[in-house]
């Protein structure tokens, strides 16, 4: 497996023709101060930007006009020169250069006009500007593909000691050009069907692949590849043979959030490939001079990363005139300094968990673009980093065996293969969660497992309301709650009714309303029940993790809590963090220790909606997830479960020995303060 350094920077450097002087002011000293400051030890350095300039002399493409020197060679050889790797970056599908001298390979909507690639802050993708600035999207199908293969083979003769090659913008959409009817014409597709449409992003997205991989790889078949798609997208494993290793882009700000990351890395964690976390220096995004996140929001995010499994990687984009921004890399070290001295413990680390999620994204293989989420998978995912499970993101091709509990979210549509896997966990005593559609036939006419009840068809209501039984209920609700998706009408026959689904007196519509929303609920209940509970089944009857993605309510998240507790008994850990504190354990079997990974900072949304005057600015205002002071958590009580004798538990890096107590099973502990991240060494 190719591992990967720890303390990495990717350093975009996406220049515009009409700025002049460019990398005037690179000097290997200032360079490697930069380095040095940040604690940097591997840096992305570019061969070939979106604007489609190369940064080296070049015979395939265009040096860009207004550099005079080979940049490239002057930042590789000095970052080498102090022990740094360089991977080198090539824009693979946007390429502004070869988009005017070859308009014909670029991407082409159903309409005839050049589309965008995918929606972010460059271009509106709802309406499509040729007089706009922006990048452009290059289809790959056409003859474009070859001509990036030389640029790549290039680069690769001219930097053979490269530490790889990363590709960037690796992603096919509907294209209407001559090369795309033609395929389409000939394999007879019509991709305004959804299959249809698969196999011609298949076709594109293979043809891209099995070339440019070949061209990373002609001198070297060792040379590193990573190809970014802005998201490693789950169940979709065919191309993942052309890859390396994984870099998880997700800056928090950029539009990722900060849940994005941990369901990521916890999907990945399971591929056999080394993976590092991506985010920015930036206060939001990509290419934003001048914008800078404060130190402690790098801190938590690095830290989040060591937690999850990964190796870290920050975003930060030159200057064209190539001079470092000294502010950047001091803050880059200030986290990377952090994490330099935590490396002992994050290597060769195995997560240990009690769920397994079934992704939704994985298990219905769609075909989402860059950034799109889930809500299922989302929804499931916050409710188990919020209430401190200890879980797995899984595909259906991962094993499932070593979970106690599964979850399948809220949409998870079941084939034979899928059905006889779980049947088999069912039968080792595996326990399983299914929530809204989750369970059904795919003809939608019943359940495939036995839960315990009948099921009758979807509610024509929504929104509609539950009130579940004592124990499920949230701490603080006596009376009906309201529910925002339509549920699974259920009728429980030989299982244990988890509750009651009241529904109200009328949809909201044009016939008829009640006050600024929807219809209180009728005072008796439906008949239909909530949930049900049978042997190692529970049903949810909602969409209830999708709910919890789009409202958010703490009251759903107790109820949802309340049911998965009662699946899970003796849960590996217990701890007495907020809802904003992590908790991972990994296994460092090499050194016979455990590490406990508790982490916790409170992000804030500031910023909003508003018009900026004459529209020059390309980013939106928008909310943005800060992380301004990293408050103290007092008194951390963990309890573990683990079938080890321990031996200490001690907080590192720093080395103060805990003390604790240990029966049977049951090792508990108090970590008097808690600021950010602490890992706790437990050995056994
Ligand atoms: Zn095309």
């Amino acid at each position: 497996m190719y591992k990967l350094r720890f303390r990495q920077v990717h350093l975009d450097f996406h220049t515009s023709p009409a700025i002049d002087k460019i990398g005037i002011e690179f000097k290997k000293e200032q360079w490697q101060e930069a380095l040095k400051l940040g604690y940097v030890d591997s840096i992305t350095c570019f061969s070939k930007c979106h604007h489609g300039w190369s940064y080296h002399p070049t015979k395939i493409g265009k040096q860009h006009p207004h550099l005079k020197f080979d940049l490239l060679r002057s930042q590789f050889d000095a970052a080498k020169e102090i022990g740094v790797n360089v991977p080198v970056y090539l824009s693979a599908g946007m390429d502004n250069v070869a988009s005017e001298e070859h308009p014909e390979w670029r991407g082409v909507d159903e309409h005839g006009a050049y589309s965008v690639g995918f929606p972010t802050a460059h271009c509106d993708p709802n309406n499509p500007d040729e007089m706009k600035a922006g990048f452009h999207k290059m289809c790959f199908n056409t003859p474009y593909v070859e001509y990036l293969c030389r640029q790549i083979e290039e680069a690769v003769k001219l930097f053979p000691q490269a530490d790889g090659i990363f590709l960037d913008i690796v992603y096919q959409g509907p294209c209407y050009c001559k090369w795309c009817r033609e395929i389409m014409k000939s394999k007879g597709l019509d991709i305004s069907i959804e299959e249809d449409y698969k196999e011609y992003v298949r076709i594109a997205l293979g043809n891209y692949f099995s070339k440019s991989t070949a061209a990373c790889k002609i001198l070297r078949n060792d040379m590193p590849v990573f190809h970014n798609s802005g998201h490693i997208q789950r169940g979709n494993r065919e191309f993942l043979k052309y890859f390396s290793h994984l870099e998880l882009e997700s800056l928090p700000t950029g539009g990722w959030g900060y849940d994005h990351f941990p369901v990521s890395a916890k999907y990945s964690q399971n591929l056999p490939y080394d993976y590092l976390g991506m985010t920015g220096k930036f206060h939001t995004t990509w290419g934003e001079f001048g914008g800078f996140k404060h130190p402690n929001a790098l801190k938590y995010e690095c830290s989040a990363m060591l937690a999850y499994g990964s190796k870290c990687s920050v975003g930060d984009q030159l200057h064209p005139q190539g001079r470092m921004s000294i502010s950047t890399y001091n803050l880059i070290g200030t986290a990377y300094k952090e994490v330099k001295e935590k490396e002992p413990w994050c290597d060769n680390v195995t997560s240990v968990a009690d769920i397994g999620l079934l992704s939704c994204e994985a298990a219905n293989s769609m075909n989402i673009a860059v950034q799109d989420e889930v809500p299922a998978d989302v929804g499931a995912a916050r409710i188990l980093l919020e209430g401190h499970f200890l879980f797995d993101v899984l595909d259906c091709e991962m094993d499932f065996t070593k979970y106690k509990v599964l979850i399948l979210p809220d949409d998870i549509k079941i084939d034979d293969n899928l059905k006889t896997k779980l049947d088999s966990y069912l039968q080792n005593g595996g326990k399983l969660l299914l929530t809204g559609k989750s369970g059904l036939a795919s003809d939608n006419k019943d359940f495939l497992f036995d839960v315990g009840a009948d099921w009758c068809g979807q509610s024509e209501f929504q929104p509609d309301y539950v009130l579940p039984i004592k124990e499920y209920r949230p701490s603080f609700i006596e009376s009906p709650l309201v529910m925002y998706m339509p549920s699974q009408r259920i009728k429980v026959t030989t299982g244990k009714s988890l509750g009651q689904v009241y529904e109200p007196y009328f949809n909201r519509n044009y016939k008829h309303f009640c006050s600024h929303q929807h219809a209180p609920a009728k005072p008796v209940p439906s008949g239909f029940d909530s949930g049900v509970r049978k042997g190692n089944i529970a049903y949810l009857a909602h969409p209830v993790f999708s709910i919890y993605r789009g409202f958010g309510a703490v009251a759903y998240k107790e109820y949802i809590i309340n049911v998965l507790r009662s699946l899970l008994d003796k849960p590996t850990i217990t701890v007495n963090l907020p809802s904003q504190g992590r908790v991972t354990l990994m296994n460092q079997n090499k050194h016979n220790r455990y590490v406990l990974h508790l982490l916790y900072a409170n992000t804030i949304c500031r910023g909003g909606d508003m018009n900026l005057p004459n529209g020059t600015v390309s980013g939106r205002t928008q909310k943005v997830e800060v992380i301004d002071e990293l408050l103290p958590i007092n008194n951390v009580k963990a309890g573990l479960n683990l079938n080890k004798k321990v031996k200490s538990v001690i907080c590192v890096p720093g080395g103060d020995k805990l003390p604790f107590t240990q029966q049977d099973c049951a090792v508990e502990f108090v970590l008097p303060t808690l600021r950010c991240h602490q890992m706790i060494e437990i050995n056994f």
